[in-house]
């Protein structure tokens, strides 16, 4: 998947200024950089719940010109390709953690009930919430709700998983239950885009660090090089320090 040339506005503030950046298939790609530089708006792009003014949208032979009008089926193969998880989970409320697990396979899907159940339950187990099942979000912990909304997102078979500050709700106990599940999803070769703030996980995580600033890629490439105390960007470093 990549992105080329993409620029967005929004009034008149250009957050995103002529950017192009690929998300190799099989890899995770975490994106940092200070509030308001930009993550989310990438991350909302690649599911085009953002829709930049400018620029070009690869994902295996799909191509789509952000300046042209999208296509409906362009946009339901995107959505099918792509599978958003937020920091506040947004699970169903009404429906019980299984539920919440096959509504996608079933309704968008057309999955068989017992069929979805059955990879439900097998998901869950994989997040360490089989005994949860039966259970509704309001009581789960946010760790648990967050391993939930993963396991739905897997339920649904994305070619890439894109994951906006999925930790950052939660206290460090309840984020490290998240962190592993993702780690384990990293090393089956589940295409990930993380957006984080927590650098030791970025390390230990990413293939790829996309530092974002103020709507530009300071740096694109090799995690090992972007912790590396000798980052001749000064901006990095200064980053770096901030968050230390
Ligand atoms: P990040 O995720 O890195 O914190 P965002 O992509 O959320 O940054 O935001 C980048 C900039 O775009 C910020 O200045 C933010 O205020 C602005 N922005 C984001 N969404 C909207 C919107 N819907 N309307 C107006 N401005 C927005
Ligand atoms: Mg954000």
């Amino acid at each position: 998947m990549k992105i080329t040339k993409v620029s967005k506005t929004f009034g008149n503030h250009q957050v995103l200024k002529n950017i192009s950046l690929d998300f190799p298939a099989g890899k995770t790609t975490v994106l940092v950089g200070p509030s308001g530089s930009g993550k989310s708006t990438i991350l909302r792009s690649l599911d085009l719940l953002e829709r930049p003014e400018s620029g070009n949208f690869d994902l295996d032979e799909l191509h789509i010109d952000f300046s042209q009008k999208i296509k409906d089926a362009d946009i339901l193969t995107v959505r099918k390709k792509t599978g958003m998880v937020f920091q506040s989970y947004n699970l169903f409320p009404h429906f019980t953690v299984l539920q919440n697990v096959t509504e996608g396979p079933v309704q968008v899907l057309g999955k068989k009930k017992a069929d979805a159940e059955a990879e439900a339950k097998q998901l869950l187990a994989k997040v360490g919430l089989a005994d949860k099942a039966d259970f509704y979000p309001e009581t789960l912990s946010g760790g648990q709700a967050q391993r939930v909304a993963i396991a739905r997102s897997l339920a649904m078979h994305p070619e890439y998983i894109l994951l906006d500050e999925p930790t950052s709700a939660l206290d460090p106990e309840l984020e490290m239950e998240v962190l592993k599940v993702l780690l384990e999803l990293a090393k089956e070769k589940q295409s990930l885009v993380i957006v984080t703030h927590n650098l030791a996980f970025a390390r230990r995580v990413a293939d790829k660090i996309v530092f974002v600033e103020n709507g530009e890629i300071l740096y694109d490439g090799d995690a090992g090089k972007f912790f590396a105390q000798d980052n001749d960007n000064q901006r990095i470093r200064d980053f770096l320090n901030s968050m230390s």
